[in-house]
């Protein structure tokens, strides 16, 4: 159901321009102190009006406000945005809609293999772990790399020893199974058995990502995916690649990146856009719009991010007819997904 207070929020999406290149973005209505802002991302692709129900549209939606409740509670009330974020993707993770834990795509060969990666902007400390296949929910194993490794990434049966001796909860692989991306990946099978899809079934990318600035200044962010539809070989994405899918550093800002992995691995998208606020004194919209409008759009790789800065600027483009997005910052909230929607 609906919450009342998203009605308001919902006139106040007409103010906002946090979604698009063209937009000016909103960095001089926002305090120097903000109290929190939270930014979520559900997966960009190609997702327009003609391809949804209403039915879906509103099942999206609500998902998307269901992981901004959680991650709100945790900001509103003083804690930290590394919890924020964690938080707030296990609850995407947990939602067969997304490309993460419960709903991640399959491989070539039937399984469910997931990446994820979590970071704070404070001390730059960063975990994460690549083709895991019976953790529930991967970002709480890269978290665990983070805080009780010495180590950032983790992959594979290593990766799945050290989250069991970590405590954290293991499931038999069948959890991940959904029959929607079960037919994604057979249909793919029939049509070309050799290529792979970022989520072939609706051509939707699909994997989650948080970033969150919290009361006390600092920033975290935070991503986790079951990547390709039909991915071999043990392919693995940006989404567990510190710099690529996912950074934050209190200097500048805190990016997740969701997109076609191989090109934001090579074009270090998340650290290039700290880099050039850091290097080049851009602005969080200036730097994102050059590295996903102009530089990823060049080379052909298609995708998007969500992003904050230190000040609480928040700024989310993409190159996709859509992405799966939302926001929460006192007073203001809103959950998008089509380009139109600013
Ligand atoms: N970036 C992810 C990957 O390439 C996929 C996605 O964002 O949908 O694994």
């Amino acid at each position: 159901m609906i919450k009342p207070n998203l009605v308001l929020f919902a006139l106040l999406i007409t103010t906002m321009n946090c979604s698009h290149p063209e937009s000016d973005g909103d960095e001089d209505q926002v305090p120097d102190s903000p109290d929190y802002v939270l930014v979520i991302h559900g997966g960009a692709g190609v997702i327009v009006r003609d391809n949804m129900t209403k039915e879906q549209e509103t099942a999206y939606r609500q998902a998307l406000n269901d992981a901004l409740d959680v991650g709100q509670q945790i900001l509103e009330s003083g804690g930290s945005s590394i919890d924020a974020v964690t938080r707030t993707i296990m609850v995407l993770e947990d939602n067969p809609l997304f490309n993460a834990g419960k709903g991640a795509v399959f491989t070539h060969a039937g399984i469910n293999e997931m990446d994820a990666s979590i970071m704070e902007g404070k001390d730059l400390n960063a975990g994460a772990v690549g083709g895991v296949t019976t953790i529930k929910n991967p970002i709480l194993a890269a978290r665990a790399v983070m805080e009780q490794s010495e180590h950032v990434m983790l992959t594979g049966d290593g990766a799945e020893a050290f989250a069991e001796a970590c405590g954290l909860e293991r499931v038999d692989p069948d959890y991940f199974y959904t029959e929607r991306r079960w037919n994604s990946l057979q249909r793919l099978l029939k049509e070309d058995p050799q290529s792979v899809e970022l989520d072939h079934a609706d051509r939707k990318h699909g994997t989650v990502g948080a970033v969150a600035l919290d009361m006390n200044g600092n920033l975290a962010a935070a991503t986790s995916t079951g990547g390709m539809t039909n991915k071999k070989y043990n392919r693995i994405g940006d989404s567990p690649i510190i710099g690529a899918g996912t950074y934050a550093n209190n200097l500048t800002c805190a990016v997740s990146s969701t997109g076609h992995g191989e090109y934001f691995i090579r074009y270090a998208v998340a650290y290039d856009i700290s880099a050039q606020m850091q290097y080049g004194n851009k602005t969080l919209q200036e730097a994102g719009d050059f590295t996903v409008m102009q530089k990823l759009v060049e080379a052909g790789g298609t995708g998007g991010v969500i992003s904050v800065d230190k000040r609480g600027n928040m700024h989310m483009p993409f190159n996709t007819p859509g992405m799966y997005r939302g926001f929460v910052r006192p007073g203001q909230r809103a959950v998008m997904i089509y380009d139109d929607e600013r």
